[in-house]
């Protein structure tokens, strides 16, 4: 029996004229996911992104996984097409495909659509013949319209019909490329690839920036946020990732500005070396892994200097969460087990004792003064590290 997934698109964003575009990037996205699973035949119609298997190898639940991880779509579901497009062909293939599921519970219902208006039989004679198809093939089973434990579907569409049980609940959001490009500030730690997975789900293109200071932070800290990054691109698809090298900056915030601003400064050289490279790649925000209250450098005030920092639109999209829904979020896209391997972050190297939790901005300004940090940053843009980062050598 021949097996192809049927994908169900996001119907909310999808209205007015951008729905060309969204239906196009996420036929695009959903290919490039799977081509290295062998060849597929992607048709669109109706809401419905059909994905056919050309090769008799393909394993039909690793597509369903990789599918499941692409934004832009509502659910899925496997689906059987029945060999010829005719009434006889659904009531064969209906109890025969569904024959594990159809065993295994008591109560079931059929759904018919028929979006081709030329077939013969109307939806509601289709699911009542289906029913009695099912019914004469697995005599324990009774019809519950109301809540069945099993909804069988059956779709007549133009140019097959298919039979399929439950369709399962699909990662949602936009497709991502539709949304912009932005920089992820990503760290070692939790929240960062939470962040990054938030907004690619909103549509964002990403591109990882990554502060190193070296020796105080160890190329095995690097090779974490890198392992990190491929997680989040299973969702996010590829993307570039840039290493700063931050020592000199480090050092010279540690020798030359007040202690209690040293977290604050830090972070705010970050967001200007992110802007520029961000603006030079043509990305349009910057995104942080930022929760209102989490630290010191976290506080409403703090928050502020660090905004004023940079001149693009900063996304924090963990803003109002506690860090248990975010653990929760990490939990689900695998990134949790990497994310608590125990390497310094550039974040905690040189940590003051008594951070500022009402911090003054002038003051910053003025100590950012004396730190003469325009040739530094120059530096640290002129040496920074590509890595590419893709998914397919995990
Ligand atoms: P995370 O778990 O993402 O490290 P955090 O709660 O530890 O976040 P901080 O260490 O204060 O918070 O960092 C706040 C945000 O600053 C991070 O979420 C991240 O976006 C960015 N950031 C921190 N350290 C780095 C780094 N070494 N390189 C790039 N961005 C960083
Ligand atoms: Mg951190």
């Amino acid at each position: 029996m021949k097996e192809i997934i049927l994908a169900k698109i996001g119907e909310l964003v999808l209205k007015g004229l951008n729905r060309r575009q969204f239906e196009d990037k996420l036929i695009k996205n959903i290919k490039k996911t799977i081509r290295h699973l062998g060849e597929f035949e992607i048709k669109n119609a109706q809401s419905t992104i059909t994905i056919i298997p050309k090769d008799d190898f393909i394993d039909l639940d690793e597509v369903c996984e990789h599918v499941g991880r692409v934004f832009g779509i509502v659910t899925y579901s496997r689906a059987a097409i029945c060999e010829e497009k005719s009434l006889d062909s659904i009531l064969k293939t209906a109890p025969e495909y569904l024959s594990e599921q159809l065993s295994s519970v008591k109560t079931f219902k059929v759904e018919a659509r028929r979006s081709d208006k030329r077939f013969p039989y109307k939806s509601p004679e289709i699911a009542r013949e289906t029913g009695g198809a099912i019914l004469r093939a697995f005599p324990h089973l009774k019809v519950d319209v109301h809540s069945p434990e099993l909804t069988v579907t059956v779709e007549v569409r133009d140019y097959y019909a298919y039979v399929r049980g439950a369709a399962i609940r699909g990662a949602g959001g936009i497709p991502v490329g539709t949304g912009g490009k932005a920089v992820i500030l990503i760290s070692g730690g939790i929240d960062s690839p939470v962040a990054a997975y938030m907004m690619a789900k909103r549509g964002i293109r990403l591109t990882a920036v990554h502060f190193a200071s070296p020796p105080y932070t160890s190329e095995r800290a690097e090779q974490k946020v890198v392992k990190l990054l491929k997680k989040v691109a299973l969702y996010s698809g590829d993307m570039n990732m840039y290493t700063v090298p931050f020592t000199e900056i480090q050092e010279t915030i540690r020798k030359k500005c007040p202690e209690d601003y040293f977290t604050l400064i830090m972070r705010r050289l970050m967001m200007k070396i992110s802007e520029r490279i961000a603006r030079e790649r043509g990305c349009q925000a910057l995104i942080t892994g930022e929760s209102l209250g989490q630290v010191a450098s976290q506080t409403i005030g703090a928050l502020g200097c660090t905004d004023d920092a940079a001149n693009l639109p900063v996304f924090r999209p963990l803003i109002g969460m506690d860090k248990q829904e975010i653990i929760d979020i990490s939990y689900k896209i695998d990134t949790y087990d990497i994310s608590i391997e125990p390497y310094e972050d550039c974040c905690t190297v040189f940590t003051p004792k008594h951070p500022r939790t009402k911090p003054v901005l002038e003051r910053i300004k003025a100590a950012e003064e004396l730190g003469e940090f325009e040739p530094m940053i120059e530096r640290a843009l002129e040496n920074l590290k590509v890595t590419y980062i893709n998914t397919k050598d995990e």
